[in-house]
């Protein structure tokens, strides 16, 4: 992973599958034939806004076409421009060794990043007509995770409603435990970008420093990474992005 051109391929690889979760399959074909041209990781691969999957006013009566053609063209390409910008100042910042902004651009990689693939699965969650309900194997695990889709609907609606000032109502997979579950999400974020599966973790808490660094994080992350299995890390790569 040292050379430009296999950080370059890795960063296209992470945006992709992120991207083909929450929008689908053309979207993410279309930025990769967006990708075959791009020279160097100073220019990274741009995500793009996906078009809405249905008709402005498709939505309507429940969502009138003027908040869903200012939300989707205005509010989504915001989080969409904000976050290729974030990931161009990045680049940059690695170019010149200067990580001095790294709080504010991780902020904005995660506000950004979060926003994009939220709405992206938002217009995705939602189809013009009379909702049929879940079935299936979907429908088995929310009768098994929440006891009936009554009781599910019952904590999706009072989730979605009681989130604190702004926020999404989130029905989710967690993969380990193999289970759905209900989340509320203040923002878009909390430093994460939904969608993202973790391949390496530093924990940062002082319990998992202090005793033997004191208040020297820095030494301790240093330690840290020179233990890195990066093996296991491939493997995890590999299930992932095959
Ligand atoms: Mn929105």
């Amino acid at each position: 992973m040292g050379d430009p051109m296999s950080r370059r391929t890795m960063i296209k690889s992470v945006g992709l599958g992120a991207l083909a979760m929450a929008a689908g399959g053309q979207v993410a074909a279309s930025q990769e034939a967006h990708g075959a041209d791009m020279a160097s990781i100073a220019t990274p691969v741009p995500y793009e806004l996906p078009p809405l999957p249905y008709p402005y006013n498709a939505l309507s009566p429940a969502i009138d076409e003027k908040i869903v053609r200012i939300h989707h063209d205005m509010h989504h390409a915001g989080y969409v421009k904000g976050l290729n910008t974030t990931l161009e100042a990045l680049a940059l910042a690695r170019a010149a060794g200067d990580m001095s902004a790294i709080r504010s651009l991780s902020r904005d990689l995660a506000f950004f990043g979060s926003g994009h693939l939220l709405h992206s699965l938002y217009w995705q969650s939602m189809s013009p007509g009379d909702s049929t309900g879940p079935e299936g194997r979907l429908l088995d695990a929310i009768e098994g995770g929440f006891g009936s889709f009554g009781a599910f609907r019952q904590q999706f609606l009072a989730a979605a409603k009681e989130v604190e000032a702004s926020g999404w109502g989130l029905l989710v997979y967690e993969p380990a435990g193999a289970r759905l579950l209900i989340l509320q999400a203040e923002r878009h974020e909390d430093l994460t970008i939904w969608g993202v599966r973790p391949l390496l973790a530093c924990d940062v808490w002082e319990h998992a420093y202090y005793l033997q660094y004191e208040n020297r994080r820095g030494a301790y992350v240093d330690g840290f990474f020179g233990l890195i299995d990066w093996p296991s890390a491939q493997t995890r790569f590999d299930m992932l992005a095959p």
